[in-house]
C-alpha cells in the first residue's frame, strides 16, 4: 500500500516528463521488474460548463484543471452528458430555439451534431453565451476553435463533445477526462432538493421525485443499478446543505448504499440562508452517520472534496487526492469505492498509512507555517439520540425543515498532534478514526477551514 515514492517527487517526476513530452512519468519511474507503485492523483469530480449553467467552454475549464496539477476531472454537467446527440438552446432544459422556418433551421443544422447554443449580445446570467465570450475563445485558441452558424440573425455556437475533449485533452499518466453528470432537480421551489453525480456514465435517465429527499437519493439509486447495470460507476450524494440543510444525516444512515457524498462543495453556505449552531454541518453529518454505520457493521461513508465549478468563484477550492496504481478510470474508481482517498481544502497528505489498529499521517508541507492534525472519531457508547429544531418559512431565508441536531459525543477530538506527523492507535471503546489537518489558526467550523484536509475514517 505505501509508495516509496513520495507525492511530490511524483509531481517533479511528472513535470519533467510534461516538459519533454517523451516518457511517461510511470514509465520514467518504474522499470518493468518492481511492482508497480501507487501514487497520489488529485481530481476533481463535479464541475458544470456551458452544457448546463457554468459561465465557460469546456475545453477552458478541462485546460485549467490540467495546467493547475490536477490529474482528473469529471464535468458532470445538469442532467446532460456532453455527447454527439443533436441539440440545441436552453442550458438546461434543451428545447428547440423559437425559430420562424423550422424546416429551413433543420436544413442548416443537417448533419451536425453536439450542442448547438445561442450567442446573446448582452448576457443576463452567468450561463448566457456572450459574443465576447466567444470572441475571447478565438483569440487562445484559434479562430477554428469554435464553430458557430447563423440562421434568422441568431448566431449558433457549437460545443465540443466529452469524447473529443478526452481525445484531446487526455495524457497517459498526467490527465484523464471520466465522463459523467449530475442528477438534478432544477431549483423550483421545492421543499426538498436532492442532488447526485454519476461517474463514468454516458447515459442520463430523468431524475425521479418521490416527496422526500431520502425518498429522491433511494430511487435515483435503484434506477441507476437498472440503467448502469454491469457499468463500473460511482453516485454521490452531493452538497447535503444546500440549499438549506436539503437532506440530512437521517437520510445517509437510512441508506447505507450511498458510501460517497460531499464533505466540502462551494455550495454550501448561501449566505442569505440562516444557519443554526446546533444542527449538523457537514462533517457532523459524516461523522453522525459513520457512527451508526460502525455500530451496524455497515459500509462507512466517505467524504470528497469537490469545486461544483460554475463561475470563477468557485474553482480550486475543494478537491479529492486519490492513490492509485494507474492514472486509468478503473483504478481511481476502485480506488475511491475503497476509500483509499482524501479530501482536500487546500492542503495535502504525504501519506496516510492504517495497518487495522493505527492511523499514520504525515503532511506535505507546501508552505510554511505550523500544522495541526486532530484525531477525530467517536466512541462505542455514545448518545444517538437526536432532537430537532423546527424552522419556519421565511422567504428567501428559510425553509421549513425539522434540522437535526445530534450528541456532542459524535465526532470528538480525541487527540490533537501540532506538527506535521501523527498516528492515532484505536482503543477497544472507538468506532473509528479519521484525521483532519489544517493550519494553525485557520480552523473554522468543520467545512469552512481553508487550508484543510481530511482523511477517509477508519476502523478496525
Ligand atoms: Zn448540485
Ligand atoms: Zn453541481
Amino acid at each position: 500500500m505505501h509508495s516509496a515514492i513520495t507525492r511530490r517527487d511524483f509531481l517533479k517526476a511528472s513535470a519533467a516528463a510534461v516538459a519533454t513530452t517523451v516518457v511517461s512519468p510511470l514509465a520514467a519511474e518504474i522499470s518493468a521488474a518492481e511492482p508497480i507503485q501507487k501514487k497520489w492523483y488529485k481530481g476533481d469530480l463535479h464541475q458544470h460548463s456551458l452544457w448546463s449553467d457554468g459561465d465557460f467552454f469546456p475545453g477552458w475549464i478541462a485546460d485549467r484543471y490540467k495546467s493547475n496539477g490536477y490529474h482528473f476531472t469529471c464535468p458532470s454537467d445538469h442532467n446532460v452528458f456532453q455527447g454527439e446527440e443533436l441539440r440545441f438552446q436552453n442550458g438546461l432544459g434543451n428545447p428547440m430555439p423559437e425559430v420562424r422556418n423550422q424546416e429551413e433551421f433543420r436544413r442548416v443544422f443537417d448533419g451536425e451534431t453536439s450542442y448547438w447554443r445561442a450567442a446573446v449580445p448582452e448576457p443576463k446570467h452567468w450561463w448566457e453565451i456572450s459574443w465576447n465570450r466567444i470572441e475571447e475563445y478565438r483569440n487562445v485558441y484559434g479562430k477554428d476553435s469554435l464553430k458557430t452558424l447563423e440562421f434568422e440573425g441568431v448566431t449558433y455556437v457549437r460545443l465540443d463533445t466529452f469524447d473529443e475533449l478526452a481525445a484531446e485533452k487526455n495524457e497517459p499518466g498526467r490527465f484523464l477526462m471520466i465522463p459523467g453528470f449530475e442528477q438534478t432537480k432544477l431549483w423550483d421551489g421545492r421543499t426538498c432538493h436532492v442532488h447526485m453525480n454519476f461517474i463514468n456514465v454516458r447515459e442520463t435517465f430523468p431524475i425521479i421525485l418521490p416527496e422526500t429527499a431520502g425518498g429522491i437519493l433511494e430511487e435515483n439509486f435503484r434506477k441507476g443499478e437498472d440503467v448502469y447495470e454491469g457499468q463500473d460507476y460511482l453516485i454521490t450524494a452531493n452538497h447535503p446543505l444546500w440549499p438549506y440543510y436539503d437532506f440530512q444525516p437521517s437520510d445517509l444512515i437510512r441508506l447505507p448504499q450511498y458510501t460517497l457524498y460531499e464533505l466540502t462543495n462551494n455550495f454550501f453556505s448561501p449566505s442569505d440562508m440562516h444557519r443554526f449552531e446546533e444542527a449538523w454541518l457537514p462533517e457532523k453529518m459524516w461523522d453522525t452517520v459513520n457512527a451508526y454505520r460502525a455500530v451496524h457493521d455497515q459500509p462507512l461513508l466517505y467524504g470528497m472534496g469537490s469545486d461544483d465549478f460554475h463561475t470563477m468563484e468557485q474553482w480550486g477550492r475543494g478537491w479529492s487526492v486519490v492513490r492509485a496504481e494507474r492514472l486509468e478510470i478503473p483504478d481511481i474508481l476502485a480506488a475511491i469505492r475503497a476509500g483509499d482517498f482524501y479530501a482536500s481544502r487546500g492542503l495535502a497528505f504525504d501519506d496516510i498509512r492504517f495497518d487495522g489498529k493505527t492511523l499514520e499521517v504525515k503532511i506535505d508541507v507546501q508552505e510554511e507555517g505550523e500544522y495541526v492534525i486532530d484525531f477525530i472519531g467517536t466512541k462505542k457508547d455514545y448518545n444517538p439520540e437526536c432532537r430537532y429544531i423546527e424552522t419556519d418559512y421565511e422567504p428567501g431565508k428559510t425553509l421549513q425543515r425539522k434540522l437535526e441536531c445530534y450528541s456532542d459525543e459524535i465526532g470528538k477530538v480525541l487527540e490533537t498532534v501540532e506538527g506535521t506527523e501523527g498516528s492515532y492507535t484505536l482503543k477497544p471503546e472507538d468506532l473509528y478514526v479519521r484525521a483532519k489537518i489544517y493550519k494553525k489558526g485557520a480552523v473554522k467550523k468543520d467545512w469552512e477551514t481553508e487550508n484543510a484536509a481530511w482523511t477517509q475514517p477508519y476502523r478496525s
